[in-house]
Parts: structure tokens; C-alpha cells; sequence
């Protein structure tokens, strides 16, 4: 206790706790000291009137506040960091480039039981073995215990002892081992669960497929590189064989005694993938993603921590899983919008998991087909390496594509002759033809014949979907559901209609023309439930003539190889959207929904309905592939200074009273302004702000929404302008504090989606 007053009177505790302020928190340490505290245990602090869990960042020995005024930490929860060293930094990184909380961030990282200051559980197993082998029963097991006299005898035959599950499937109970144990004839040793340093087992349990030319090429490219950082751009066409990669990479990562982490876009929709590496490697697997409840989340982040697994598979929040020997990453169909989250902390799980590659100093392959124009261009300057596979990797042919002009046309539940025709051709040939459609329920719109009226959301700017199955109307922007009128809501005859055609329409049109083909449905609302999705598959899988019907979830990572015919109904969406993203979206969606097409021996044909069958762009795609589309539009975007040629944030607001949040932007936009003159960041090259303006959804759920934009050609400019926006939000002005406090608003750094 002798030096207790000093310690106490200089050494500060800088604590993360999750609150949404951009900042961490000083605490004097606990009255039993600071020799047990390291950065990345628990500890819990008053804070207010409450108590919280915070995680402890660093120990200093300077304060801004008053020493006087800082109250104790109350209690230490952790012995040992429970938050690694580089995933604390790597939070560090997260939450300054997001310009998010710290204590949030290390929420979004850490599982739930942390969170909630749940012990970190010792990962051990009972082994239970005699006390001591003798030769005869021993005398006070009665000869009429039946189940103890079976368990000794059992334990007899395997002096080693026998680990409890093993025990239990070979029916002993747990009652009778403690009864044996009570009477001192058995006895039970906690065993720490085996890592993969201890684990006597080969990595495989089938053989590998030998790589073609391409495939073996890239494979020794990357593993040159296997212990330094790099970052692998791997272009491959659908069916190049990008999986069989991965998986040999993983082998020799595997082999050097190091961990690989998968990232994918969603397990559920990509279980033959999963199927794959489980089918491939002997070693433990883990798997994260968001259908896990609170306790395999946390059993599955220690397995990864502790090395007893080996790979670990996972989406977009797996990115934060702690690696015990980092080797290497993978991010499979990197494009994918799903790796950015869109509320909370809006961060890019591929973007992290480079910053992760460079932090442990291991390469980074980020595959795909249609890889992101972002992507794109760093190859094109030399930060990634340019990998590409070519040739589909089986017997399999590149498909054709034809624009199929619909101008005109009456369609039929959204379908053209000239596609009914195609569809009777290959179902003849005893193939299955896959209709896409980005867009569930039966129509989008029910409208009044009479006088125009729609039937609209109440809470927000946006039409309800007519679902039949069960009949409903069906906000998707915020879930609202009412019963189906049958009177027009304005003038209150009864001449509604559905305008548009969903999945579901086209199911019942083509239920009615193609009789007695089936027909499958696969989207959100066909595919509730676990195991439904997987028995679609399957049926798919018998390979009878069947037409396939479905949205997105459609057109990732599938093999149907008795699919020769794709077509796509609404590809015009796409070509006219309000978001800058919308062509790369449209063009990497008809290149994946095409790779469908033909994946076995057969030929593949693929049809894109369209009112623009001129459209230089889509033509672009068809004729000269991803590569001259993607070229076309970095060349547009160069010129526009948009991303990758420019950076840029998002500052968003949503509101009750309409008002209120176009006068915090407008507060905002001048403050931010006066910072730019002062700092000679307001030219052409430094920062420039557009907004406020409504957002694309001007009211959704009940709140109307705002939002500003902050572009730069370059990052730092960008993050100095957005930071000093952020600190005067939170404190630094308080006529905006004020304005703040009636709203939310939020900054989306790199968005994705300008909804
Ligand atoms: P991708 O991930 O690029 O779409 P996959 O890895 O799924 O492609 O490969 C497509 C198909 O080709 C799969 O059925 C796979 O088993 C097969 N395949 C991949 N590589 C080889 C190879 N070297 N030899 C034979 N078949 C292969
Ligand atoms: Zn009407
Ligand atoms: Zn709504």
C-alpha cells in the first residue's frame, strides 16, 4: 500500500464506453490499484447516474479535467485483455476513419457477452478416469448398482479415462459419475480443449482438383507473396474457379500453421460454398454470421482466438473476429453491397480487412467476377496485384447475350412473346430457364382506375407492394401491412388495380402458360423458415425442366448447371437510377445473373429485356464484356470527380418537424464553409459541399430525411472538414447542439447507397 496515494495521484484511465460520443473518458484507477491493469480488460464505471462497461484504452498520466472532479473506476473484470492488442488498434483505426465512437465500434467488434461483462469461460473438457485401476470391483459398489458397476467396468477398459460426452453417448450418466466420484472410485480432470498446435489430425479430408493452367499461375503468385501484405485483386468469370483457389490457398496456409479468414456476402444464400471448404479441410471451421445467437457468437470468436479453429468463415461483422495466427484473407465477390453496413457504424468489412492484411502483414485476395470500379482502379495503379481467370474452369462456354428490345411490346406479367418463345425452346430441350426480377410480392403499385390514386405508405414516400400469398399490402421500407382494399381511398369506387409485375405475379403467369412445368419461386417471402431455401435448391438440383423465378438472392454464387436460359425483366431500373452506383450496379447484376446461364456442359443463352436496347452502355457490356463497361464508366466518373476519382462523406438527418433538419445542414454548411476559407481548403482541390437536400426517400417510417454532401479529390481534406463537422456537433457549437439534440443525424464516410 506504500506507494497507493501516488499511483492514485498520477495515473489516469482512458476508458471507451458506449455511448455515442466521439470521445474516451478519464477515470482514476481502482482502489486496488493499477499493477493488474493493461489495455483491452473491462472495467466498470459510473457514469452518471448509471453504471457502465467500458474497455480500458490506455493508462496516461495527464488529464484535461479537473483531477479532483474524476471518479474511480469501481471494478476490474478481466485479469487478462480480452480485446487483443491489434484489434484494439484496429477499433483505434475504425472509429477515426468512420468518425464513429470508440465505445461504440468496440461494441460492433466485441460479442454480446462481452459486452454485457460476461466471464470469459476456461475452454475445457471433463476427462474422467478410475482413481485406481484395481483388479476386482471394488467392495462399496453394491453388486445391484447396474449403471455404476457398467460405468467402472467400462472406465476399466480405457485407463486413459474417457471425455464425459463420450460417456454419455455410450449411456453413463452424470449422476452415476458422481456417485462414483462421492464414493472416491473415479475422479475427473479439466482438460483444456486441444489447439491446433496439439491436434493430431491431417488438414484435409479429400484430395484437391488439379488446377488448370490459370488457376496454378495465380495460386504461385499469391503464395510468393504468402508472408508479406499485398493485396490480390482476383478477376475471375463465374465458373473460373475462383472457390478451388481459395480453398489450396487456405491449404498452405493451413500447412504453415496460420489461420484463414473467409469473408462472404450471405451464408444463407451460399451453401454449396460453405459445403465446399467443409467438405475440402479436416481442420475446425467456424462460422459467423448473423443467424447465431449470443453464445456461439462468443464460442466462435474464442475458437478463433484460442487457435482451435482454423478457418473461419463469416459475413460482413466477421471481419472483427480476432485471429491467434493471422495468415491470410479472403474476400469472395468483394463488389457485393452487403460488406457495407448501413446504420450504426456504416463501415466497409472489405476496406477493414485491408487495413487488417496490412496491420498483420499478410496478403489479401478480393475475388469476384465484377469487381468494384473502387477495386478497379487500384489495380489499374498498382496498389492490388491484377490476377485473372479466364476460362470457365470445367467444360463449360461463356453464354450469349442478346438485348432484347420490348419497346412497344404488351407484355405480359411483365414477359414479352418473343421470351415466352425462348422459354417453350429450352423447356422442350428438357433444360430450366431462370427468370430474374428484382422485385418480390405480386405488383408494385395499386392504383385507381378512375381517378389515378395510389395506395401509398402513411409513413412514407413510397408506394405499398401488393403481396397475394397471404394477401396483404406491404411497406418494404419500413414493414407497414394493411388489409387489400377493395374502394378506391380518393373516390371510393371499386376499380383498383395491380400496376406492375413482382415474383409472385410471374409465378402465377407462368404457373397458367407453362403447365405442367413447375415452377420455383425463390425470394425473401418464399424462403422463410431454415430449411426451406436449401429444399428449393434441391429441387432444382433433381435437374427436371423447371423455370426458376426469383430476385438478387438469385444471382449470387449458384451452380444450376441445367440452367441454359437467364432472362432479366427490369433491366432498365438500373440504367436510369438516381444513384451514381446504379450502372455498376446494373452491369455487375446482369454479368453474375448471366454467369448463371449454361455452368454445365450445355450452352447458355441470356436475354435482357429492355426499352434501350441502343443504349451504348448496355451494348458496351454485352458485346465487350465487364472490363470495356467498367473502363467507360471510370472514365465518366473521372470526369464528374466522383469516387474512386474523388472521396466523399454523407452527412445525414432525419427529423419529425420537416424544417428542422434542412436549418441544422444549413447551420452546419456555414460553419463547415468558414472552417474551409480559413484553412485555404475551400478551391476546387480542397472541400466542397452539396446540400442540404431532401433525401431520394424524402420520409420514411415516420421521419423526414435530410442529407448534405462533403466531396474532396482528396481523403484528408474530406476527414479534417468532417471531423471539425462532427466535434461542433457534439459540443463544440451550441447553438448546433441545440438544433442536434431534436434530431438524429449520422455521417457515412465512402457511402454506398445514397437512399
Ligand atoms: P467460381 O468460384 O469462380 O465461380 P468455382 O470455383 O465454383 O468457380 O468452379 C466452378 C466449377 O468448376 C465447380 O464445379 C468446380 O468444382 C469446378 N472446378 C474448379 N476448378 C477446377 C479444376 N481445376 N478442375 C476441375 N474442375 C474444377
Ligand atoms: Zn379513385
Ligand atoms: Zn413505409
Amino acid at each position: 500500500m506504500g506507494n497507493y496515494a501516488k499511483t492514485e495521484s498520477t495515473h489516469y484511465l482512458q476508458v471507451a464506453l458506449p455511448t455515442p460520443l466521439r470521445r474516451v473518458f478519464d477515470y482514476l484507477p481502482p482502489k486496488s490499484g493499477i499493477d493488474a491493469l493493461s489495455p483491452g480488460i473491462r472495467l466498470k464505471v459510473p457514469f452518471g447516474p448509471r453504471k457502465l462497461i467500458g474497455i480500458l484504452i490506455a493508462i496516461t498520466t495527464k488529464t484535461d479535467i479537473p483531477p479532483s472532479s474524476l471518479k474511480h473506476a469501481e471494478h476490474v473484470l478481466d485479469e487478462q485483455p480480452i480485446i487483443p492488442r491489434d484489434l484494439l488498434d484496429l477499433c483505434r483505426w475504425v472509429a477515426h476513419y468512420y468518425h464513429h465512437s470508440l465505445g461504440e465500434t468496440l461494441s460492433t467488434a466485441i460479442p454480446v457477452a462481452l459486452r454485457q461483462g460476461k466471464p470469459v469461460a476456461q475452454q475445457t473438457r471433463k476427462l474422467w478416469r478410475l482413481t485406481y485401476p484395481a483388479a476386482e470391483v471394488p467392495s462399496n459398489i453394491a453388486r445391484n448398482a447396474k449403471l455404476q458397476l457398467a460405468a467402472w467396468q467400462l472406465l476399466k477398459q480405457h485407463l486413459k479415462g474417457l471425455h464425459e460426452p463420450m460417456l454419455k453417448s455410450l449411456g453413463v450418466s452424470s449422476q452415476t459419475l458422481s456417485a462414483l466420484e462421492k464414493k472416491g472410485e473415479v475422479e475427473c480432470i479439466l482438460e483444456e480443449l486441444p489447439t491446433l498446435h496439439t491436434m493430431p489430425q491431417s488438414i484435409l479430408h479429400e484430395a484437391p482438383l488439379t488446377l488448370n493452367p490459370e488457376q496454378a499461375h495465380v495460386v504461385q503468385q499469391i503464395l510468393q507473396a504468402a508472408q508479406q501484405f499485398q493485396t490480390f485483386l482476383l478477376q475471375g468469370i463465374t465458373g473460373s474457379g475462383k472457390t478451388e483457389v481459395y480453398l489450396q490457398l487456405i491449404e498452405h496456409t493451413l500447412k504453415a500453421g496460420r489461420q484463414a479468414l473467409v469473408l462472404i456476402p450471405e451464408i444463407g444464400l451460399t451453401p454449396q460454398t460453405l459445403h465446399r471448404f467443409e467438405q475440402r479441410f479436416a481442420v475446425p471451421i467456424v462460422v459467423i454470421h448473423s443467424g447465431l445467437n449470443d453464445s456461439e457468437r462468443f464460442l466462435a470468436w474464442q475458437k478463433a482466438i484460442d487457435y482451435r479453429a482454423g478457418i473461419i468463415i463469416g459475413t460482413r461483422s466477421a471481419v472483427f473476429t480476432p485471429l491467434a495466427k493471422p495468415g491470410l484473407i479472403i474476400i469472395d465477390e468483394e463488389h457485393d453491397a452487403s460488406y457495407k453496413q448501413q446504420d450504426s457504424l456504416r463501415y466497409s468489412a472489405r476496406d477493414i480487412a485491408i487495413y487488417r492484411a496490412r496491420q498483420a502483414n499478410i496478403p489479401i485476395v478480393l475475388g469476384s467476377a465484377t469487381p468494384s470500379l473502387e477495386t478497379i482502379h487500384n489495380a489499374k495503379a498498382h496498389r492490388y496485384r491484377h490476377l485473372r481467370l479466364n476460362q470457365r474452369a470445367g467444360m463449360a462456354k461463356p453464354p450469349s447475350i442478346e438485348l432484347l428490345n420490348i419497346r412497344g411490346e404488351t407484355l405480359q406479367a411483365g414477359l414479352s412473346s418473343a421470351l415466352q418463345q425462348k422459354i417453350t425452346q429450352h423447356l422442350e430441350k428438357d433444360q430450366q430457364v431462370l427468370i430474374f426480377i428484382n422485385r418480390r410480392g405480386y405488383a408494385p403499385t395499386l392504383l385507381c382506375h378512375e381517378c389515378g390514386w395510389a395506395a401509398d405508405c402513411p409513413d412514407c414516400d413510397a408506394h405499398l407492394t401488393i403481396h397475394r400469398q397471404p394477401a396483404h399490402l406491404h411497406c418494404h421500407h419500413c414493414d407497414y401491412q394493411q388489409p387489400i382494399p377493395e374502394r378506391c381511398g380518393r373516390c371510393n369506387t371499386a376499380s383498383l388495380f395491380p400496376v406492375g409485375a413482382g415474383t409472385e405475379r410471374i409465378e402465377d403467369f407462368l404457373i397458367g402458360q407453362f403447365d405442367p412445368t413447375p415452377v420455383i419461386r425463390i425470394d425473401r417471402d418464399s424462403t422463410r423458415g431454415k430449411s426451406r431455401l436449401q429444399q428449393l435448391f434441391k429441387d432444382i438440383h433433381q435437374g427436371e425442366p423447371a423455370i426458376l423465378v426469383g430476385t438478387q438472392m438469385l444471382a449470387k454464387g449458384h451452380h444450376f448447371p441445367k440452367v441454359t436460359l437467364v432472362a432479366i425483366l427490369d433491366a432498365d431500373s438500373g440504367l436510369f437510377s438516381s444513384d451514381f452506383r446504379g450502372l455498376e450496379r446494373l452491369g455487375q447484376l446482369i454479368t453474375q445473373v448471366a454467369g448463371r446461364a449454361g455452368r454445365g456442359t450445355l450452352a447458355g443463352e441470356v436475354v435482357i429485356q429492355t426499352h434501350h436496347p441502343e443504349s451504348p452502355i448496355l451494348n458496351s457490356l454485352v458485346t465487350e464484356g465487364y472490363d470495356t463497361f467498367a473502363n467507360t464508366l471510370l472514365a465518366e466518373r473521372e470526369k464528374l470527380g466522383l469516387p474512386p476519382y474523388g472521396y466523399i462523406g454523407l452527412f445525414r438527418v432525419e427529423c419529425k418537424k420537416h424544417e428542422e433538419g434542412e436549418q441544422l445542414l444549413l447551420q452546419l454548411r456555414e460553419l463547415i464553409n468558414q472552417f474551409l476559407q480559413h484553412n485555404n481548403l475551400n478551391g476546387p482541390l480542397g472541400v466542397t459541399l452539396l446540400g442540404p437536400l431532401p433525401a431520394p426517400m424524402e420520409k420514411r417510417q415516420n421521419w423526414y430525411r435530410w442529407q448534405m454532401l462533403v466531396s474532396s479529390p482528396a481523403r484528408q481534406p474530406l476527414h479534417t472538414a468532417i471531423a471539425f463537422a462532427v466535434h461542433q456537433l457534439e459540443g463544440g457549437n451550441q447553438m448546433l447542439v441545440k438544433l442536434a439534440r431534436k434530431l438524429r443525424w449520422s455521417v457515412d464516410i465512402d457511402p454506398q447507397d445514397m437512399m
